[in-house]
């Protein structure tokens, strides 16, 4: 079940978080791995090495995929020269910049959005062709709680999550003829350097709307993930699936 032997994923921000873990059990699985990261080759170097030592192939890739369409480009380019090719993209990459609303600047919409939403568009946009070629490929989106239901302080965020979605949807209405499927993720509170600052409060306001009460790990998202990249889920597409613990039950 879920064998990802022989197949190539490119994964944005790989070198730590929910995107290193998905690298990991993607490789776990048997696929070969592009890791992508921003500025910590370290760290990036790390995760290389942790997939070859399972006995796949890795190459590290810096880039940042905020950076616009040529810089994306560039991303998958050196992705599909590093493993020959790049069946699944996992537009993992996002930051927050959080402020109540009425105190929110210029800088802190314009990199959420150009990141969690900018980055992800240009991504897509630059692997879509090589993928439509190929007949073939998955696309997984790293969304979020916060974008189907909203969360103060986060407007920003919320707003690039929620757009996300919309371009999941779109993606997978435009590419589904060519054998491409594209699903987003949207997990709940899940415990990485992300959240690591958060107010104890915070946590524990969200746990407590949380039916299963607890914070989520990155193996929890890294599955569905590879359930999503898996051949078995050739007949879902346009998904969003919460990895949340319940806290969006959505229809
Ligand atoms: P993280 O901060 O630990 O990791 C994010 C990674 O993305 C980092 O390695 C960072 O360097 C990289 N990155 C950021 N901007 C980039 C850019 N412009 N170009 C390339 N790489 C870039 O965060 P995480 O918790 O692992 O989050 C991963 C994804 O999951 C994000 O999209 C986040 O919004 C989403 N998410 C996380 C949670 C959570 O609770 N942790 C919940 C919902 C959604």
């Amino acid at each position: 079940m879920f064998d990802l032997s022989g197949k190539t994923a490119l994964v944005t921000g790989g070198s730590r978080g929910l995107g290193r873990a998905i690298a990991v059990a993607f490789a776990r699985q048997g696929a070969d791995i592009a890791v992508n990261y921003r500025g910590n080759v370290q760290a990036a170097d790390e995760v290389v090495a942790e997939i070859a030592a399972l006995g796949r192939n890795a190459v590290a890739i810096q880039g940042d995929t905020s950076a616009g369409r040529e810089a994306c480009e560039a991303i998958v380019k050196a992705g599909i020269d590093g493993l020959g090719s790049v069946e699944i993209l996992v537009n993992n990459a996002g930051i927050t910049r959080d402020s109540l609303l009425v105190r929110m600047g210029v800088e802190e919409w314009d990199e959420v959005i150009g990141t969690n939403l900018g980055g992800p568009f240009w991504m897509t946009r630059a692997i879509a062709r090589p993928m439509m070629k190929a007949r073939r490929g998955r696309i997984i989106n790293m969304s979020s709680a916060a974008g189907r239901m909203g969360n103060p302080g986060q407007a920003n965020y919320a707003a690039a999550k929620a757009g996300l979605i919309g371009l999941t949807k779109t993606t997978a209405r435009e590419l589904a003829s060519r054998g491409i499927t594209c699903n987003a993720i949207a997990p709940g509170l899940i415990e990485t350097d992300l959240t690591a600052d958060l107010p104890a409060a915070a946590t524990d306001a969200l746990t407590g709307m949380t039916p299963l009460g607890y914070v989520g790990s990155v193996d929890d998202v890294a599955a569905a993930a590879v359930y999503f990249a898996s051949d078995e889920a050739r007949y879902v597409t346009g998904q969003v699936l919460g990895v949340d613990g319940g806290i969006v039950m959505g229809s």
